[in-house]
């Protein structure tokens, strides 16, 4: 029997380490953006992000002002007993995250542009569930920030444009978007389904860890194809110019109907965050994205 309380105390731990320390995939994969940065500016950027995220996580304070809107991933075991209390633990754990960590508050009425001060609402936690074999409780954060959300794509391309309409859409949208979504960015992409779906996949694709190659040999050749690309667009860190403006990007697909061929593109900013925790049905907590004391 899953404890909402258990769930809940994760649920704000998970918010405090997306907000204050990115994973080690990130920190890595903007570590050696630093390193292979050739111009000078370029490498400045990359620095100031760098010791930004040293000192949020010293000071256990977020990295960036915009907290994003809330995002929960929750994949249930089948065996788990009291599902129902999960969607207010997360709730419950966002409004106690927004005023203690502190985190801004950004659920807005967008009829009334009322803020409702602790970032819930309607549909806001939005939680994702899947449901998996076993007896565990899987729960994943994204704060999505708003700057690199508002410069996310969806393109119902015609089947004739093909892998080559993906691509150019895939730059266009990099280029579109310049340095609105502070670069470098992290692109999930996804090609299929249907318009729901591809916004779907390519949202949950910023979940993969940057330091994993696509298992799918196609998906690898094609995120390769497609960070270089983006890269040579030359916009840079911060939109000032350089050689790194997406630290990666990550692929996924769903068939399509013969009529459709829509493309998502999510763009996520280099404050890539996300935090992830197992439940185990003893309510022994893992923590598998940070380091936990
Ligand atoms: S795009 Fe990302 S780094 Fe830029 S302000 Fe928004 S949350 Fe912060």
């Amino acid at each position: 029997m899953v404890s909402g309380q258990v769930v809940e105390n994760v649920a704000v731990k998970l918010l405090q380490l997306a907000v204050t320390e990115l994973p080690q995939d990130v920190k890595d994969a903007l570590k050696r953006a630093h390193h292979e940065e050739e111009t000078q500016v370029g490498k400045s950027q990359l620095e100031a992000i760098l010791k930004n995220v040293e000192l949020a996580e010293k000071t256990r304070a977020p990295m960036c002002q915009d907290t994003g809107v809330v995002i929960f991933y929750v994949k249930a075991g089948s065996q788990v007993e009291g599902l129902d209390k999960v969607e207010t633990a997360l709730r419950n754990a966002t409004a106690k995250a927004t005023q203690e960590i502190p985190l801004r508050p950004n659920a807005v009425d967008p009829f009334t542009q009322k803020n409702t001060g602790d970032n819930t609402g309607r549909h806001v936690p939005y939680i994702h569930w899947e449901m998996v074999p076993g007896d565990t409780l899987e729960i994943t954060v994204l704060p999505k920030g708003g700057g690199s959300e508002n410069v996310s794509a969806l393109g119902m391309l015609s089947p004739s444009q093909g892998i080559d309409g993906l691509k150019k859409f895939v730059v266009d949208t990099v280029i579109n978007a310049g340095a609105k979504p502070c670069p470098p960015t992290v692109l999930g992409v996804a090609v299929g389904g249907g318009a729901d779906i591809a916004m779907k996949l390519a949202k949950e694709a910023l979940l993969k860890p940057l330091n994993q190659p696509n298992p799918n040999p196609e998906l690898a050749k094609l995120e390769q194809e497609l960070r270089e690309a983006a890269n040579s667009t030359g916009i840079g860190p911060m939109g000032l110019g350089g050689k790194t403006t997406v630290l990666d990007v990550k692929v996924d697909y769903a068939h399509r109907h013969p009529a459709s061929y829509p493309v998502a593109v999510v763009v996520q900013c280099w404050a890539a965050r996300r935090a992830s925790a197992r439940i185990h049905s003893d309510g022994k907590v893992e923590y598998l994205t940070h380091k936990v004391a």
